[in-house]
């Protein structure tokens, strides 16, 4: 018989919030056991080995929305993690002829080959934006106003916390709040069709909004998904991406080790299979190897509609939350590749082998929003679209750790496909098909590609599922929608990271501020954990 352990808190999941969470606790003083299904940590951030001699960042691919107090309360640089930039941001290989680059210091001159008009408009494009980026940071690290249905004792620190984003809010001058609207409710499309008139920067800019978003760059709220990609930031440097040297396992590697410092039991092969629950209060978990452990806290890294539809009795939790939670929409239109190559890609556009600043740059090969929502209005109707939409990035341009010298590693994050293919078929059976599209679009701006590619790994929506348990391979734990962001992350009444069971909390991305590799949910449910600790040791110090 399996000796029953225990421990103040168990983390179900050992993604990157789970591992931030877990520091948290630990600097506080508490027993902390993280719990990794997979045989690595990091979740949906990790570098792997995908073919022979070739290591690349398996899903997410890179890095900007890691907040700056989460990279220095851990000390992530102490502990190895180092992240460079482009040489260039955006690349955009147009046609034979034409291409855009975007990055500091030449847009203005880039755009101005297709409209002077929108090259004008440009410095005051990225101010409006970065001030309602603004917003958005600052409320990364907070806990949402959480709609409460409990007494005034519970009401009160709500209302507070709603006061206090209201000054906040009150502090932008008029446009600003109505840019804030704006790019709350209105499409990606409409809100770059309001500044620019041509395409190239619009789909540049644009495709930020679909990123993850299985969804028309036309579909309303599509802008807050454009904005959620711009609150990040490289270095102090506000809204660029970089790349973390040895991927993004980087990341969560060195996560693990401040993590580790600290006193944390990082177990990795070790999928929970039930939260145990008695009187309505989470109190352990079983593994699948039976093991049980006891602990006061769980707290769960894992898709909210994941953790409450396959870890949870359903008869534990009540009717309405239940029903909500199986409601909760998933489904990015996303397909990773990852591919190694033997050269370069030479671009039509841009001809040359030699690496080249636009070989570090992220490859965008969507050529406008009217492109962008033909890919998703194929996609749902047949599965996937003909002509998809590619960001392409070569991080051993930036990297010799990931692959042999003078060969090279690409990501290719591939939309629009559909989460769930239609009529039933399965994307086991699909997978080859699609992924060798991907290969042939990205072949059609760079002739040489195809004969380069040495070895690939694909995953598609189900293999994301399968991999990460990212359902409907959802890369954010659930859409960035309205009905789906802040108070309401992932449910009215339950935005504060803790659901219906006592003793129960979420850390993982389905809570606010949402996806991406940000820390922000692991870092803000600790502090709730925090708080509701303190508050029963107070209560237990009193009776
Ligand atoms: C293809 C793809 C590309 C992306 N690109 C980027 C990008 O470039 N930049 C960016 O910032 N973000 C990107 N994202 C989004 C970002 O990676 C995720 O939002 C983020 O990593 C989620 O982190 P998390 O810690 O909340 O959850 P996860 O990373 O999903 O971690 C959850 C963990 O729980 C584990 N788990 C699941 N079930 C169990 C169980 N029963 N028992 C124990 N453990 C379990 C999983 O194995 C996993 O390790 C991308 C995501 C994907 C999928």
């Amino acid at each position: 018989m399996l000796k029953a352990r225990s421990c103040d808190v168990v983390i179900v999941g050992g993604g990157h919030n789970g591992l931030v969470c877990a520091y948290y606790l630990a600097v506080a003083g508490l027993s902390v056991t993280v719990l990794e299904r997979r045989h690595v940590v990091g979740g949906a951030a990790v570098t792997e080995e995908f073919h022979p001699g070739f290591r690349n960042s398996v899903a997410a691919y890179t890095v900007s929305l890691l907040n700056p107090k989460i990279i220095r309360d851990l000390d992530l640089a102490r502990h190895g993690l180092r992240i460079v930039e482009r040489g260039l941001s955006n690349f955009l290989p147009l046609d034979a002829q034409q291409y855009l680059k975007v990055g500091a210091g030449r847009t203005e001159r880039e755009v101005a080959k297709f409209s002077q008009r929108d090259a004008a408009r440009l410095a005051a494009y990225a101010q409006r934006l970065d001030a309602v980026a603004d917003v958005l940071r600052d409320l990364v690290l907070e806990t949402p106003p959480n709609v409460t249905s409990g007494g005034w004792l519970e009401a009160l620190p709500e209302l507070l916390n709603g006061a206090r984003l209201g000054r906040r809010l009150a502090k932008l001058d008029m446009p600003l709040r109505r840019e804030l609207l704006d790019l709350f409710v209105k499409s990606a499309g409409d809100y770059l069709d309001g500044w620019f008139e041509s395409a190239p920067i619009k789909a540049a800019y644009g495709f930020d909004g679909i990123v993850g978003n299985y969804a028309s760059p036309y579909a309303a709220g599509s802008a807050y998904v454009l904005l959620h990609h711009v609150f990040g930031e490289v270095n102090g440097k506000k809204g660029v991406w970089g790349h973390a040297i040895g991927g993004m396992g980087a990341i969560t590697q060195a996560m693990a080790k401040a993590a580790a410092e600290r006193g944390v039991e990082i177990r990795i092969s070790s999928p929970v299979r039930e939260v145990t629950v008695k009187r309505g209060r989470a109190i352990g978990v079983v593994l699948d190897s039976g093991e049980t452990i006891a602990a006061r806290t769980v707290v769960s890294n894992l898709n909210p509609k994941l953790l409450y539809g396959a870890l949870i009795d359903p008869a534990m939790l009540p009717e309405d939350f239940r029903t909500r939670i199986q409601h909760w929409r998933c489904g990015s239109g996303t397909f990773r590749m990852n591919v190694a190559l033997a050269e370069l890609p030479d671009f039509r556009a841009l001809p040359g082998r030699a690496v080249a600043e636009h070989h570090t740059a992220g490859i965008i090969m969507a050529p406008s929003l009217a492109y962008m929502e033909q890919a998703y209005l194929n996609a749902k109707a047949g599965g996937w679209s003909k002509q998809p939409i590619v960001e392409m990035l070569i991080p051993s341009t930036l990297d010799d750790s990931l692959a042999p010298k003078g060969e090279h590693v690409a990501s290719l994050f591939c939309q629009h496909v559909a989460p769930v293919l239609p009529n039933g078929a399965s994307w086991d059976a699909h997978r080859d098909e699609v992924a060798d599209l991907m290969i042939e679009l990205v072949n059609s701006h760079a002739p040489n590609f195809k004969a380069a590619v040495l070895g690939r790994q694909i995953m598609s929506p189900l293999d994301l599922e399968r991999t990460f348990g990212l359902i409907g391979g959802d890369i954010f734990h659930g859409a960035l929608s309205l009905d789906q962001l802040f108070s309401a992350r992932p449910m009215l009444g339950h935005a504060d990271y803790r659901g219906p069971l006592q003793g129960l909390y979420m850390c993982g991305s389905g809570t606010h501020p949402g996806g991406g590799v940000t820390g922000a949910p692991g870092h803000n449910a600790a502090r709730e954990i925090l708080k509701d600790l303190k508050k029963r040791a107070l209560l237990r110090r009193a009776q």
